[in-house]
């Protein structure tokens, strides 16, 4: 692991720690910050040594509750302020969000072991998710015009209402700016509620857009456990849908807990995504992106690529030279610019990627590089890489979400599409080739909702962003996530040439098929 020296990262944190968290991290609600109603607290750790880092107000039910009908009162108003209002708003919040894009990064670092190289940028993106959404304010409600004879039929898009956001602990900034943004931009009104292991820079989030001038009520946030505050939004009947990114194990129990009041979710799960690396590739991009989708942000990303599949003529050498990148790789403090895979969010979490290692050598992989716990303080692992392996073992089938990648050799096409499928998730696929229709072919019959041929994951905003399979539920991005977050309501006008089918006037009455739909 390097060592760091202080720099001026280090003395922002600590002034950061004093100035923002050593007071406590309370909820807002209906525009005010508050403390749990049953006055109850959790504590938070930062990665690097699991010490003390924050002590957060910890909701449930009653505090939900209020967050709730602060939302559903704030709707009324909110859904009425126009596009161009909500645009100036959403712009605002950018700007804030950009001026203090460093202290963003910096408590996201302590929070969450993210290196600040990488969280920088995540806040910039932040900022962008706010500006691009707030450009489809106005346009939001847009619909279509569906002329029929004798009517004229036109679509229009109506907010949904109190939506309800559940986010992680993975790049807990930029994942809530995606969700928030354009659900205010559509007209509707926010309850949060971050993850209890990274519940900083949601308090920041809050405090930037009341700042900007969102009205009281528009956007509230409640720290908690998933169990308790989690759960109650997902029951709560005020709240129409719920966005969720997580694990798809928690998925299905939001699904179960929504049931009653029929939410509509959007669920962004679980993923182990394969990258297939064909002979006749780009061997240098291929490595290149290869390594930067499984090591960066700490391999705790869900769209890393953390199963390679590796054609069996370049099997050996393109392993070796992912081992060699691998080892050079800088683990270490995360707030030093150099580093490069910070230490992981918890010790369980830590645990639980360790645990890999073991069951690796169990199934009869090898570990060729990495494979072990990193100094004695802070949740530090080494980056891994498992060659030797086999698609049905749990290391090429389970998400391990760490800073760990399985190595998988195939024989030709159709091996490689069908090792690449045979996995519950369909998150994201990455495919290296120079052969044109055979990367035509191989995307089009991916089982992923996003591929990237001869790239890594770069984010274009228009586009939709999602998973197939057990990797979610719904689109993000572009008009997409106005699908979510509003509905459609058709209206028909009757041009008054259509005559209706009439009944109790005696004799057969003569009826259309139009006229007997549902
Ligand atoms: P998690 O499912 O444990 O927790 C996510 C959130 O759900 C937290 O806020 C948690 O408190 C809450 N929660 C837990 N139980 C709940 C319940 N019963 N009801 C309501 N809320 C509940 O996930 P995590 O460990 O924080 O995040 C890592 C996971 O997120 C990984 O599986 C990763 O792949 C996934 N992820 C997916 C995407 C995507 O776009 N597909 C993006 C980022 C992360």
């Amino acid at each position: 692991m390097t060592q760091t020296a202080s720099t001026p990262n280090h003395a922002l944190a600590t002034q950061l720690r004093e100035s923002r968290l050593k007071a406590g991290l309370r909820h807002f609600i209906g525009g005010e910050w508050v403390d749990s109603q049953g006055g109850e607290t959790f504590q938070t750790h930062t990665p690097t040594d699991n010490s003390p880092l924050a002590t957060v107000a910890s909701g449930d039910a009653r505090d939900i509750d209020r967050a709730a009908r602060a939302a559903h009162d704030a709707f009324q108003t909110w859904r009425e302020v126009s596009g161009a209002e909500r645009r100036k708003i959403l712009h605002k919040i950018a700007d804030l969000i950009e001026v203090r894009a460093q202290d963003i990064a910096v408590l996201e670092s302590i929070d969450t072991g993210q290196a600040i190289r990488f969280m920088k940028s995540a806040a910039v993106r932040g900022a962008e998710n706010f500006r691009f959404y707030a450009d489809r304010a106005p346009g939001a409600a847009d619909g279509q015009s569906l002329p029929a004879p004798g009517f004229l039929n036109y679509t229009l898009r109506q907010p949904i209402g109190p939506v309800g956001v559940i986010t992680p602990w993975n790049t807990p900034f930029m994942l809530s700016t995606w969700k928030i943004a354009p659900a205010l931009a559509a007209g509707c009104t926010v309850v949060h509620k971050p993850a209890e292991w990274s519940p900083v820079t949601a308090t920041l989030l809050a405090e930037i857009m009341d700042e900007a001038g969102i009205p009281q009520g528009v956007v509230n946030l409640v720290h908690g456990f998933g169990e308790t505050a989690g759960r109650a939004l997902t029951e709560h009947p005020l709240i129409k849908a719920i966005a969720f990114v997580g694990e798809t194990v928690t998925g299905s129990h939001i699904m179960r807990q929504g049931a009653d009041t029929l939410k509509r979710v959007h669920f962004e799960l679980g993923g182990k995504n394969p990258v297939v690396v064909f002979e006749d590739a780009d061997l240098e991009g291929a490595l290149d992106a290869v390594v930067f989708m499984i090591y960066s942000l700490n391999g705790e990303r869900c769209t890393s690529s953390s199963r390679v599949l590796i054609q069996e003529g370049i099997y050996d050498e393109f392993t070796a030279r992912i081992a060699e990148r691998a080892r050079n790789i800088r683990v270490g403090d995360p707030l030093d610019p150099n580093t490069e895979v910070g230490p992981l969010i918890h010790p369980r979490h830590c645990e639980k990627v360790l645990s890999y290692f073991d069951r690796a050598r169990e199934e009869g992989a090898t570990v060729a590089a990495g494979g072990e716990r990193i100094g004695t303080e802070g949740n530090y692992v080494s980056p891994t890489l498992l060659t030797g392996a086999r698609n049905e073992m749990r290391i090429s089938q389970e998400e391990i979400f760490g800073p760990v990648l399985t190595a998988i050799p195939f024989r030709d096409e159709a091996e490689a599409l069908a090792l690449a499928n045979d996995v519950k998730y369909g998150l994201a696929g990455y495919l290296w080739t120079r052969d044109l229709t055979r990367a035509h072919r191989f995307a089009q019959a991916l089982e992923a909702g996003m591929v990237w041929v001869n790239s890594e994951n770069v984010r274009h905003l228009p586009t939709p962003f999602g998973g197939m399979k057990a990797s979610g539920i719904g689109r993000d991005g572009g008009d997409y996530s106005f699908d979510f977050y509003m509905e459609t309501k058709n209206i028909a006008i009757s041009l008054g040439t259509h005559k209706t089918a009439r009944l109790g006037v005696g004799g057969p009455a003569k009826v259309d098929k139009s006229e007997v739909e549902g």
